[in-house]
């Protein structure tokens, strides 16, 4: 049988696990890895958290060194861009013009920081958080900053002012243009436990504000509002999001839609071209509509169930959405539904610190939220999937042994 080739664009979590997933399968195909950051391939949630804290390595987030990568002849390209798919003669042509045939074609190019489009954000000090070389020059940045503003309350943005206060003591103060911290991401529960913890902690918060000018000589040294408040500061850092990285995909002719769309194979709209991770509007069985997530869990997973689709095993994507936190010492989980419409039942182990909140549909558990109860979530994803025969009242109960309410006989999913 003829070699397939292979060919990943994009050398993050999502296109690294592809690459090892396809060889899993398919021992004799040509695999090659190009991808824009000179790293090895590495994941990113440390950044903002261990490796920003110094409590981990940079290197502890390398998932596999260029030699071992090499082992498994996986071919890497690294440092270097593609610029340009060819769907007609099946090549993708690199930053230096060469071009690169392919059988199948995976786009696994993830996001990009969304930045502020404001005089001034060209100051030194004016940080975003997404590569590993941001979070190093950040970490320089850091090591002489006494007031650091934080724009943006999302999880990035706070794990960012948890950090910094831990390791080096700034003074922080978030901006966020909405009414409270993590406003497209969580549940009430958990976004005033995070608010709480944060302000426990010396964060100060200043909502319904924004970022109308840095000032300062070629280095920051004040951030002015749209309310006309001056802040000081030594650094910044402006954690507003992410936007998907398509600009390929749409040179390409690709269906795009606030992510590449691809079915729940991973296949997109042209045949063949496959895509992965945090770049995708992918189907998920589980949650019927297609969506976009930027999680560790979807660039792990669905990244290696396109992988298995491009070399002929097409098994669906089904997985019940889980995330995770972890700011100033405290782990936050999310799994399945948390939506507003949903009853609540909260079961307390220790105070506000230690609690699981269950979301139940029509008396079913469809969803929870841990506040340094991870154990729960295990339990809550089976409970998901085979059913859970258990009241409000048993769940709120901490002495209740949720694993014994689990239904013996798991309902096909
Ligand atoms: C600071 C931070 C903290 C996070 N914390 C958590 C967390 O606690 N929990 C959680 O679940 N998730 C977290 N996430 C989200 C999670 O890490 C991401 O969803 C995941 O990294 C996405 O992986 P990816 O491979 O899809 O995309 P990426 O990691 O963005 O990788 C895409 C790669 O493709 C490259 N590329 C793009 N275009 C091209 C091109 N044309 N040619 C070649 N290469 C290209 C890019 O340079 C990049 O290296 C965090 C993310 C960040 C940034």
């Amino acid at each position: 049988m003829a070699q397939c080739n292979y060919v990943i664009v994009g050398g993050g979590q999502a296109g690294c696990r592809a690459a090892l997933a396809l060889r899993d399968a398919d021992r004799n195909g040509k695999i090659v890895l190009i991808g824009a950051e000179s790293h090895p391939p590495y994941e990113r949630p440390a950044l903002s958290k261990g490796v920003l804290k110094g409590s981990a390595l940079p290197q502890s987030v390398i998932i596999r060194q260029l030699d071992q990568l090499a082992e498994m002849a996986i071919e890497t390209h690294l440092g270097q861009a593609v610029e340009q798919i060819d769907v007609a003669s099946s090549e993708v042509v690199l930053d230096d013009s060469r071009r690169l045939k392919f059988d199948r074609l995976l786009l696994a190019t993830g996001s990009r920081a969304r930045s502020l489009s404001v005089p001034g954000v060209n100051l030194l000090n004016i940080h975003s958080l997404r590569t590993l070389d941001d979070c190093l020059a950040l970490s320089e940045s850091l090591q002489s900053c006494q007031k650091l503003v934080v724009v943006g309350a999302g999880f990035i943005g706070l794990e960012v002012a948890a950090s910094a206060r831990e390791r080096f003591g700034c003074q922080v103060t978030v901006v966020e243009a909405g009414s409270g911290v993590l406003q497209r991401a969580a549940p009430d529960e958990l976004r005033s436990a995070v608010q709480t913890l944060h302000k426990s902690n010396g964060v100060h918060f200043l909502f319904n504000d924004g970022v109308s000018r840095f000032e300062g000589d070629s280095k920051l040294e004040h951030v002015i509002l749209a309310s006309g408040r001056v802040l000081k500061a030594d650094c910044v850092v402006i954690g507003i999001g992410v936007i998907p990285e398509t600009r390929l995909a749409e040179r390409a002719g690709l269906e795009v839609d606030d992510g590449i769309v691809v079915d729940e194979f991973g296949e997109t709209s042209q045949p063949n071209i496959f895509a992965a991770g945090e770049v995708t509007r992918h189907k998920n069985l589980f949650l019927g509509a297609p969506t976009r997530r930027e999680s560790w869990q979807v660039a792990q997973n669905q990244s290696t169930i396109a992988a298995h689709a491009m070399s002929g095993l097409r098994k669906a994507y089904n997985e019940i959405p889980w995330f995770w936190t972890d700011q100033f010492g405290h782990n936050f989980q999310l799994i399945g539904e948390t939506g507003p419409t949903l009853q609540r039942v909260t079961r307390i182990y220790d105070g506000a610190l230690k609690s699981t909140t269950f979301f139940l549909d029509k008396q079913a558990v469809a969803g929870a939220q841990s506040v340094n109860s991870g154990k729960d979530i295990r339990l809550v994803r089976e409970a998901i999937r085979r059913g859970m025969n258990i009241t409000p009242e048993q769940l709120a109960d901490p002495t209740v042994n949720l694993k014994s309410h689990l239904v013996r006989d798991p309902v096909l999913w």
